[in-house]
């Protein structure tokens, strides 16, 4: 059975197969990390019960598998094989799961189906439809918000300037300091009339073409 995660997000790789063929170890470590944290949010559906008794989590929490070391990942049983007439058989429930989870299963109530296959649900969206966008905001490691980025990524400030900005702040203009790592010759201003060195600061406070537009902008603020 094939879980939404995987087949969109992982149809190249899952936790049973090619683990470590194409891809490093670090690789590897951060998928099954965010597999772990995105498994949490996918339901199932029930509905003729062709969805893996062991290995999806229907019963919300956990796959049945994490809770015993006696189920082997090619024991592929559906909920159906433990189904009689709609209900669950007790009897053999009681034969394979552990005993704590046997009432949690039992107070599952199953309307079957027939014919229609068990369907994941996404339980972050109102829908149940899997998103990208979604499953993204579980993964991402999120840094706390600082102002200067509030204040620089604002919604009434156009891209393109908060961009500008942002390459300033990060000296990630090709200017003297920046090109000084890799070994260009260090030039002086065009903006002066005595020269300054092209750098950040002097471009955009120290020069003479910054003050004038800084005193400008001063003036008409007061
Ligand atoms: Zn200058």
């Amino acid at each position: 059975m094939e879980s939404i995660y995987e087949s969109q997000i992982l149809s190249k790789s899952s936790s049973r197969c090619k683990k470590g063929e194409y891809w490093t170890v670090t690789d590897v470590e951060i998928h099954d990390e965010n597999k772990i944290k995105v498994e949490e949010h996918i339901g199932w559906k029930i509905n003729s019960g062709n969805c893996s008794f062991w290995w999806d989590d229907w019963l919300g929490g956990a796959t049945l598998a994490n809770s015993t070391t006696d189920i082997s990942s090619l024991n592929n049983a559906t909920i159906a094989h433990f189904l009689v007439n709609g209900k669950w058989n007790e009897r053999k429930l009681r034969l394979q799961v552990p005993p704590l989870l046997i009432p949690s299963i039992l107070n599952t109530k199953v309307q079957l189906v027939k014919g229609v296959k068990d369907s994941a649900i996404w339980k972050i969206t109102k829908a149940g439809n899997f998103t990208c966008k979604s499953a993204w905001e579980i993964c991402r490691k999120k840094k706390d918000t600082t102002i200067i980025n509030s204040q620089l990524w604002h919604q009434h400030i156009h891209f393109k300037m908060s961009f500008r900005l942002w390459r300033a702040i990060r000296h990630k203009f090709p200017t003297n300091e920046t090109l000084a790592n890799f070994g260009v010759e260090l030039v002086k201003c065009y903006c002066c009339i005595q020269q300054g060195w092209d750098e950040i600061e002097h471009i955009f406070i120290q020069g003479n073409f910054a003050g004038h537009i800084w005193k400008f902008f001063a003036d008409s603020l007061g």
